[in-house]
């Protein structure tokens, strides 16, 4: 990677209080003081780190803001370059004209998440922490900022730090023994092994266990409102947005296409559809719309269906019954405040939640059972949670490396064979939390993040 300086603006680009311009690399503090003035006359480069310092950016004699600049010196700033910061009035022109500037006095425009690519690459971070940025940045719900936090703050890497030491413990007495089996090697037991290898599997099942529900947090769930016409599906989506997104009207089939909508259900984010009613239909229009929601029940990952049990329940409710039962439904029983005149006999073995879509009742029965549902009921948001397929996928290679090395622990393989299995697992967690990485994963997740970032 070069390592020349790089410089991006670090805010978001529109009117705002303040603009940050964020400079790194070893001609950062020069460069700044190319076109940054002290009113005190004090030089950049005469600060100590963690210093401030308040003057003029000027583009040869003309000022184009005033503004603070900060000066970070290696290695205690975010990248572990020497970083200068200049917080400027917040502006788009400001700030694109400063950075112009400083890019024409020999920064290069930062490439999206270069400041914290750096930052991994001069040890300031591993990648769970570095991952957690980008959640911390964008999300949308209290747990989701809570589950980033926690893996920020390094609970995650401390973990999975855990086992690595275990398995690199046993890696380090196997190869011990393959070097000098004659040798009586002490900690070198089967018993020993095993309770090893138990130990990383429990902990690596356990992270595993809670990875989906970490998943529905950062990522939100994609829901369809299904149900037929008339049952109060668009009033169902008005409650939980809080707006009227869709139309709602007593005269059946108002809703012929797919409404969309991202809403926040307690901790969790919904990305809602709330389709055409359900029914058979001769009506062209209709038709398609029904075709529709019937294929967004397939692509959603929870069904809310909604049934009118104001009136008996009849054979469209059925049909649609019978469609989304084996699915992930909350079958929600609506109109309750009209009173209850259908059999909820035929519910049973299902989570139900009564509503009144229309008064608003019911809404933190539906939080429950869409958490209950979800797993994500269970979930600490401050534990150690993995975030994302990649930590993900490495983990799950992790655990079935070390399944394998009890397996050939009990199968009474070599000592070798189990070394051999036991070093698979350590390079997947390696890899997890970027110890042994390849460029291309680095890049990968580097450049996902935003600019300045
Ligand atoms: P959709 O066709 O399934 O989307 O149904 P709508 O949401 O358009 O609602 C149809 C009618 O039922 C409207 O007149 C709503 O005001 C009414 N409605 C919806 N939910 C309730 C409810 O919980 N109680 C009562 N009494 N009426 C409701």
């Amino acid at each position: 990677m070069s390592k020349k300086t790089i410089a991006a603006i670090a805010t978001a680009l529109g009117e705002a209080s303040l603009s940050v311009i964020r400079i790194s690399g070893e001609d950062s503090i020069k460069i700044a003081d190319k076109i940054f003035f002290s009113f005190s006359g004090v030089k950049l480069k005469e600060l100590s780190g963690y210093s401030a310092a308040y003057g003029e950016v000027k583009d040869e004699n003309r000022v184009l803001d005033d503004g603070v600049a900060l000066v970070f010196k290696a290695p205690k700033s975010y990248t572990g370059e020497d970083v200068v910061e200049i917080s400027l009035h917040g502006g788009r022109l400001i700030a694109r004209e400063v950075l112009r500037l400083i890019l024409a006095k020999g920064a290069v425009h930062a490439a999206p998440g270069e400041f914290t690519e750096r930052a991994f690459l001069n040890g300031k971070t591993d990648l769970t922490k570095a991952e957690s940025i980008m959640g911390l940045i964008s999300a949308k719900s209290d747990a989701q900022l809570r589950l980033s936090r926690s893996a920020h703050l390094g609970k995650l890497a401390g973990k999975i730090e855990k086992i690595e030491e275990k398995l690199t413990t046993a890696a380090a007495s196997i190869a011990a023994y393959s070097d000098y089996p004659e040798e009586d090697i002490e900690g070198l037991s089967e018993e020993n092994f095993s309770a090893m290898l138990n130990d990383a599997k429990e902990t690596l099942t356990e992270m595993l266990k809670s990875y989906d529900a970490g998943r529905v947090i950062c990522e939100g769930v994609t829901t369809a409102i299904v149900g037929k016409p008339n049952v109060g599906k668009s009033t169902l989506m008005n409650m939980l947005s809080g707006v009227e997104r869709s139309i709602v009207t007593d005269v059946a089939g108002t809703t012929r296409d797919i409404v969309e909508d991202t809403v926040s259900v307690g901790d969790i984010v919904l990305h809602l559809s709330d389709t055409a009613g359900i029914h058979s239909t001769e009506d062209k229009v209709e038709k398609i719309g029904v075709e529709r929601a019937d294929s967004r029940i397939s692509e959603s990952e929870l069904i809310l269906a909604v049934f009118d049990c104001s009136k008996p329940l009849d054979s469209d409710d059925y049909a649609l019954l019978e469609r989304v039962k084996p699915l992930n439904t909350i079958a929600i029983i609506n109109k309750a405040d009209v009173g209850m005149n259908a059999d909820l006999g035929i519910f049973d073995g299902m989570i139900t939640v009564k509503t009144s879509a229309k008064n608003g009742d019911g809404y933190d029965e539906l939080c429950r059972a869409i958490a209950e549902i979800t797993g994500t009921a269970n979930l600490d948001p401050d534990s150690a949670v993995l975030i994302g397929e990649r930590q993900r996928a490495c983990a799950e290679r992790a655990l079935l490396a070390v399944e394998a090395a009890s397996e050939a622990l009990t199968l009474g393989c070599t000592v070798d064979a189990v070394g051999v299995c036991v070093d698979d697992a350590l390079a997947a967690l390696f890899e997890l939390t970027g110890k042994r990485v390849t460029n291309e994963v680095t890049n990968e997740i580097f450049r996902r993040f935003c600019v300045g970032k």
